[in-house]
């Protein structure tokens, strides 16, 4: 099939970088000859048929904004046989032949069920959180850990003013991946994330971290910065159990959606040019059901449906690291 106009989406959590991947696939596809549309808020969008015609200079100055401009959201209603039906009904009558999905596991699924509707779809891997496992890389995951080290660097300060034990929130959903990287990037003493540390006992993991800080204070540490994954949660009550039990003031700070704002990274912007060249590339060579991913450090793409099957895990060398750089003041 001969594709005349693509569609552009962005659907589940919004990620730093999908503007700067919506002006990269609008810019390239006009030069490529496509006509470019904009479906607004996702698939709630799509099944009510929001398009916009999109030109070069409608994606003018947001390569570096946050957020997107198409705006996101998600549907339930969309994600049933009637909803994919319909959606995909209105996207053929405004003309659209091909689809990007920018976003998540949940929107890749959404892209395969339109694919088998006849329309060609490529997905686009954006999230803060990392966690798809068909990728090394999401666009937004960058922009997300420098946000929350910033954060972290700054509640350090008091911490050590204040010789303060902080636990710190990260976002994360149901996985460890911006948790262990903050904790890397900012000499934290611990992390706690959902694949380890979930289905621990809250005493359990109060008993560890009292103990790591009696440790520390031994070898003379003025602070205690625990990173605590969202996925594990209770940092609030876990702080106030290790109060009660060392008599260390402290304190939990729940980081929340300031992870999610701001301008994006260069990393983020190189990626979402780059990916955003490459979704158009496929879909002009008649590809469809592909999500474009990261693997061993390069741009490739891979079957949707496998890739919705494919595993990844936090690094245990990384996880591990944290504690042990944290210990190993004892032998300096
Ligand atoms: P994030 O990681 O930021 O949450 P996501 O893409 O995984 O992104 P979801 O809320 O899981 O976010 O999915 C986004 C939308 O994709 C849903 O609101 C729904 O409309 C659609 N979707 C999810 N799962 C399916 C499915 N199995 N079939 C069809 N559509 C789906």
């Amino acid at each position: 099939m001969e594709i005349k106009t693509i569609g552009v989406l962005t659907s589940g959590g919004d990620a730093p970088g999908m503007n700067a991947a919506i002006r990269a696939i609008v810019r390239y596809g006009l030069s490529c000859g496509f006509r470019m549309v904009g479906v607004e808020r996702g698939y709630h969008g799509l099944l009510r048929g929001e398009f916009k015609e999109l030109t070069a200079a409608s994606v003018s100055d947001l390569i570096q904004r946050g957020g997107t401009i198409l705006q996101t959201a998600r549907s339930k209603a969309f994600a049933t046989p009637e909803g994919i039906e319909q959606a995909s009904k209105l996207a053929k009558e405004y003309g659209l032949d091909a689809l990007i999905v920018i976003g998540g596991d949940g929107s890749f699924r959404g892209a395969h069920k339109l694919s088998e509707t006849g329309i060609n779809t490529i997905g686009i891997p954006g999230t803060i959180d990392n966690d798809i496992s068909c990728t090394e890389y999401t666009i937004g995951y960058d922009t997300a850990l420098n946000t929350a080290m910033e954060a972290v660097d700054k509640i350090r300060d008091t911490a050590t003013s204040h010789q303060r034990c902080s636990l710190i929130e990260v976002m994360g959903r149901n996985a460890g991946y911006i948790a262990v990287d903050v904790a890397l990037a900012t000499g934290a003493e611990m992390v706690l994330i959902p694949e380890r540390d979930k289905h621990c006992p809250k005493v359990e993991l109060v008993n560890r971290i009292v103990e790591d800080i009696r440790q520390s204070q031994k070898v003379g540490k003025k602070h205690h910065i625990v990173i605590i994954a969202e996925g594990v949660g209770g940092s609030q009550e876990l702080a106030q159990m290790i109060e009660e039990c060392t008599e260390v003031e402290t304190r939990a700070t729940v980081l929340g959606h300031i992870q999610r704002g701001g301008s994006p990274t260069i990393r983020d912007r190189v990626y979402a040019a780059k990916m955003g060249k490459m979704a158009v590339d496929l879909l002009k060579e008649g590809k469809t059901n592909r999500v474009v991913v990261v693997q061993n450090g390069k741009l490739t793409d891979v079957d949707i449906t496998e890739g919705l099957e494919m595993k990844k895990n936090v690094s245990e060398f990384d996880y591990e690291l944290v504690g042990s750089l944290s210990r190993n003041i004892q032998n300096c």
